[in-house]
């Protein structure tokens, strides 16, 4: 088999601090892998401007000036991480035979990127970096990660423990990732469904380069939120099973009170009724509320929106500006 092309995808959203750095190690580790004969020399790597507002579309153009191996793309505004790794990695499936998705932030250990080459040479078609341990993570990041985990296993989500958007994929399983139209693609629970032969590569994450964390509490939560609700119609079903419950009990509370209303001598109709009532509400409303996520997110489907818009790209010279749509 020939050398396989590598293309290194990365997302970008206000790195300016770290870029540089990134693209140094990044090209330190193609040329390595090209000296050990594992990637061809038509290897490169990919940023992925997500609509950052400071200095980073700048950057990359200018790298793609001095460094062959650099190209970009700059979407028109920020999509968010997901959106921006996939216009990644639909640009690049034209070109390469495999691609290592990895943040910007070089987070996670880039020198295990040539037993990801390894594994894929062995004939995987996908290989997860998985964390060997979250030391170096907040203990309530650890948690809740965990929690959550534990929590999407139970609903049957498939999700691989510890992996997050560091893995390499061959150009056959990207693909198959492309006939998954979903709008509000949750990569790390879309991936695993696609099969083939995989592996997983354990290695150390370490704590952000330089720059700080684009991910929030808050926004954390609500993708933890929306990768459950995407994947999962077992809290709907928790309703009705709540709903099932409250049905058998309230027919043995409404047995007692209407033993209680003709043989009993006490008149306590206040508080059974404010109790349920609120009781009930409350839970209705919640579940109207999940019951309108479900909705909401079949009415974003349905619309069928673009999922990013590409606003530029920047090759080297030599290439040409053909290698990227
Ligand atoms: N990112 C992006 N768009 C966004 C937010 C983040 O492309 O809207 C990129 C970011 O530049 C980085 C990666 O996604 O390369 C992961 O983000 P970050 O490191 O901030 O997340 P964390 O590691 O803290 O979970
Ligand atoms: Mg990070």
């Amino acid at each position: 088999m020939d050398n396989p092309i590598l293309t290194i995808v990365v997302p970008c959203y206000n790195e300016e601090a770290v870029l540089y750095e990134t693209e140094r190690q990044l090209t330190e580790t193609i040329f390595s892998l090209m000296n050990e004969g594992l990637v061809s020399p038509k290897s490169n790597i990919l940023f992925i401007d997500d609509g950052s507002r400071d200095q980073t579309w700048p950057i990359i153009e200018e790298m793609t000036k001095k460094n062959r191996l650099v190209k970009g793309l700059k979407l028109s505004r920020n999509f968010g991480h997901q959106k921006a790794l996939l216009a990644g990695l639909e640009a690049a499936k034209e070109e390469a035979d495999c691609v290592i998705s990895i943040d910007a932030d070089l987070q996670d250990d880039v020198s295990v990127m040539r037993e990801f080459l390894l594994k894929y040479r062995e004939g995987c078609d996908i290989v997860y970096g998985v964390r060997k341990s979250r030391e170096k993570d907040t203990v309530f990041k650890r948690a809740t990660a965990q929690g959550y985990y534990r929590m999407m296993k139970k609903l049957g989500v498939d999700l691989v423990y510890n992996h997050a958007d560091y893995r390499l994929m061959s150009k056959r399983a990207l693909e198959e990732l492309a006939r998954f139209k979903e709008q509000n693609l949750f990569l790390r629970g879309v991936v695993p469904l696609i099969g083939f032969k995989t592996a997983e590569v354990l290695y150390d994450r370490k704590e952000r380069a330089a720059g700080e964390s684009k991910y929030p509490l808050k926004k954390m939560l609500a993708f933890a939120f929306d990768g459950l609700t995407s994947f999962s119609v077992v809290p709907i079903r928790l309703i009705t099973l709540v709903g099932l419950f409250t049905f058998l009990s309230s027919s043995i509370a409404g047995i007692y009170a209407l033993f209680v209303k003709f043989f009993g001598h006490v008149d306590d109709g206040w508080t059974s009724i404010i109790i349920s009532i609120w009781f009930l509400g409350g839970f209705m409303l919640m579940s109207l509320g999940l019951i309108g996520e479900y909705i909401g997110k079949i009415y974003q489907e349905s619309k069928q929106r673009p999922r990013y818009t590409v606003e530029r790209d920047a090759a080297p010279e030599a290439m040409g500006q053909q290698l990227l749509r």
